[in-house]
């Protein structure tokens, strides 16, 4: 069992009060590939330019993460500068530079079409449409988005999560997809809108899910050290997603130990810049921190 992923293949520039990072490897996809490859494999979408270099190109192979997908054109590659202050739930977007991702046509391999799970992370909802469009069945598909396109496409995201199961996306998010404060109100208005599941990020202060009747929280983990949020939600997704596929259980209990996975692989992804948080980790050391969030929320009764 598989992944479809679609979204960007990056070179970000980020400064962080920690420490800055030129052209690093980045990107919504990038991130969500390599966290999901921990728990299945993985198929990406998206385009790179002439300049995408072959060691990047050596992230994806060196895990099991199909990049057949992966078209590359002449130009730049896709190119996003982020700027974070104390307070790392606030970014300001220095600059995007769409190059190779401004005419992106997204094209399924004849192998992909057949994924049952698919990631439509942040970009374009026309794209996100298209690729949904050339899926043959699936059958669980999650939707991440931003406020660019929730302020400039908003027919085509409306359209979009007519036809998905699961929202991820952050608080700031979903407060104005909902035009609405409150997070339990905006998340009802969002579910009326189509996915039966909605997973709200809160950076730090992690996540929390409406799953039909019921509501989950789980925290951000104390990390005494970090490096660059950049990607944290990306990262969150691919395990979340990741997990979901492996379990087969897609109810309330298997939801819950997947909102889990995602929370580790976000935590272990702020530790460093770009890709090299989740570039190196081992199933003891995921088993290890999925532990440490349940010891972090275990309390007895009253
Ligand atoms: P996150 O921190 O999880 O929200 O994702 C950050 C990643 O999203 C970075 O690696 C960027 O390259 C990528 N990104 C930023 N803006 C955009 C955009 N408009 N479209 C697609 N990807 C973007």
């Amino acid at each position: 069992m598989s992944i479809v992923v679609v979204g960007s293949v990056a070179y970000d520039t980020v400064i962080t009060p920690y420490g800055r990072a030129e052209e690093t490897l980045g990107g919504a996809a990038t991130f969500f590939s390599v966290a999901a490859s921990y728990f299945c494999p993985v198929q990406v979408v998206g385009v790179v330019g002439e300049d995408f270099s072959e060691a990047d190109v050596d992230v994806f192979r060196e895990r099991d993460i199909d990049i057949q997908g992966i078209a590359r054109r002449p130009g730049r590659s896709f190119r996003w500068g982020g700027e974070y202050s104390l307070n790392l739930n606030e970014r300001k977007t220095l600059f995007t530079e769409l190059n190779v991702f401004e005419d992106f046509d997204p094209e399924l391999p004849p192998s992909y079409r057949e994924a049952r799970h698919v990631f439509l992370a942040n970009i374009a909802p026309q794209l996100q449409l298209s690729v949904l469009d050339q899926v043959e069945q699936p059958r669980l598909v999650a939707l991440d988005t931003m406020n660019y396109w929730i302020e400039g496409s908003r027919d085509a995201l409306v359209e979009v999560l007519g036809r998905i199961d699961i929202l991820v996306i952050n608080d700031e998010e979903a407060r104005q997809l909902a035009d609405e404060y409150n997070l339990v109100r905006a998340a009802e208005t969002i579910l009326a809108m189509g996915p039966s599941v909605i997973v709200i990020k809160r950076g730090e202060h992690g996540a929390t899910a409406f799953l039909g009747d019921e509501v989950f929280t789980i925290p951000g983990y104390p990390l005494r050290e970090l490096a660059d949020p950049t990607g944290a939600g990306d990262s969150f997704a691919g395990g979340f997603m990741g997990h979901l596929v492996r379990s087969g259980e897609h109810g309330p209990e298997g939801l819950r130990r997947a909102i889990v996975a995602g929370s580790v692989m976000a935590s272990f992804c702020v530790e460093e810049f770009s890709l090299g948080g989740i570039r190196d980790l081992d199933e003891d050391r995921i088993a290890t921190r999925y532990r440490a969030f349940q010891a972090l929320t275990r309390f007895g009764d009253l």
